[in-house]
């Protein structure tokens, strides 16, 4: 029998990040099941050369052009087609040899791939929550209208997607989404107005790209996953709920119309979520570490603190307003995020700055593609400029 027939291939959109990395580590657990057919980077040439050589994947693309050259020049002779610009990533999902694309870029730049892989009616690993902040209501519309499934790889989201499997006719009550609190928990305003990037980036639970971490360490990580759970699972926004668990062992809880709840745990490890995604409806049997009960013998709750973490609440406003009002939150975000990173701007300017652009940036209640990508460029012009009046 030919095993490789029934082998899934997948595009991996920013191979070379922390999800990526670890998407590349669970096709090497399971080599029966899964290959490689695209592997994508904006521009660590090296690492996406060395990914390539090693899981030879039909095509690849660099998005920064500069690079092209480097990568074409090592990829050619492994007969490896090589792509560059941001454009080319639309064209790869949309490739015959694809089965499933894991939207494992960073930010805003995964929207128009997203959506180029729903209208060729690739099914998608979600990874890129950003994609459902920015143009949630669009992408799940058109995912519906094509039939593809957006599987949640965002550990309380496969969580929650988990829990809901084989109960899709029950009503759900309510959801909570478990919040680790990040490195700044229990810490009020004048504590943080000092805090340093590098003890923001000293997450206390999981290792994850820069960007994240920051979100985490604010809330805004919590933020967009309450507007991605509303995208991914059709939930009113009073149905959402946000409650700290600092262990971050149970990843997220549905609960059904009769009270009852599921939860669904396991030691914080992307790569479950991952894989869940990519064998969906499938699980399989794999090598990763295993909880123990007795390493944890107690397991938290406490209430998350809006208050301090302006970030959380400006995501529920967001979701009030509707319309445009998430798309400014985030690329607000993708800006000052930034800026604490190379800290031009204090820890409490992100959310300060955030909230000031959503509640100034011109509002549209029933965008198309093109009032989310005008909004997201004068979200991010409006974010530039405070950033310097802060600096
Ligand atoms: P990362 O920064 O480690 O990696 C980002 C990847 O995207 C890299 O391969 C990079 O080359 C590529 N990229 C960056 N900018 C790009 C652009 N403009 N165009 C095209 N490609 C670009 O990020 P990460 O931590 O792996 O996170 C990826 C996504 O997954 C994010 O949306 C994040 O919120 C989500 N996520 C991550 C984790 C985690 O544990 N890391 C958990 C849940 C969700
Ligand atoms: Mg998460």
């Amino acid at each position: 029998m030919n095993n490789s027939v029934k082998k899934k291939k997948i595009a991996i959109l920013g191979s070379t990040g922390s999800i990526g990395c670890q998407a590349l580590e669970v096709v090497h657990e399971h080599p029966e099941k899964f290959e490689v057919a695209v592997l994508t980077a904006h521009s660590n040439a090296d690492l996406l050369i060395k990914q390539a050589i090693d899981f030879k994947p039909n095509t690849v693309v660099i998005v920064d052009e500069t690079q092209y050259e480097k990568v074409n020049d090592a990829l050619w002779k492994h007969d490896i087609k090589t792509y560059a610009g941001d454009e080319s990533l639309c064209q790869v999902v949309e490739m015959d040899e694809v089965d499933l694309v894991l939207t494992a870029l960073v930010g805003y730049a995964g929207l128009k791939p997203t959506l180029a892989a729903i209208k060729a009616k690739k099914p998608i690993a979600l990874a890129n929550k950003e994609t459902l902040v920015v143009a949630g209501e669009l992408v799940s519309k058109l995912a519906n209208e094509n039939n593809v499934p957006l599987l949640p790889v965002d550990s309380e989201h496969s969580a929650l997607f988990q829990c809901m499997v084989g109960e899709f006719h029950n009503p759900i009550e309510k959801i909570y989404l478990t919040a680790s609190g990040g490195p700044f928990r229990g810490m009020k305003k004048s504590e943080l107005e000092k805090v340093t990037v590098q003890q923001a980036l000293k997450h206390p639970n999981w290792e994850m790209g820069a960007k994240i971490t920051i979100d985490s360490a604010s809330l805004m990580n919590k933020g967009l996953e309450v507007i991605e759970a509303k995208w991914l699972f059709d939930l009113k926004n009073e149905q959402i709920d946000v409650i700290v668990h600092p262990q971050s062992i149970i990843h997220s809880v549905v609960q059904f119309e009769d009270g009852s709840m599921k939860a669904q745990m396991g030691l914080p490890d992307m790569k479950l979520p991952i894989q869940y995604a990519m064998a969906y409806p499938n699980r399989l049997a794999n090598s990763f570490p295993r909880f123990n009960f007795l390493d944890y013998p107690q397991l938290s709750f406490e209430k998350a603190d809006e208050d301090t973490f302006l970030n959380l609440a400006l995501s529920y406003r967001a979701l009030e307003l509707g319309g445009t009002a998430a798309c400014a939150l985030n690329a607000a975000n993708e800006i000052t995020n930034l800026a604490f990173r190379k800290s031009k701007i204090g820890f409490l300017k992100i959310g300060e700055i955030n909230q000031e652009v959503m509640e100034h940036c011109t509002f549209v209640k029933e965008p198309k593609l093109n009032d989310y990508i005008a909004c997201d460029s004068e979200a991010r012009a409006m974010a530039e400029e405070l950033v310097l009046k802060n600096a």
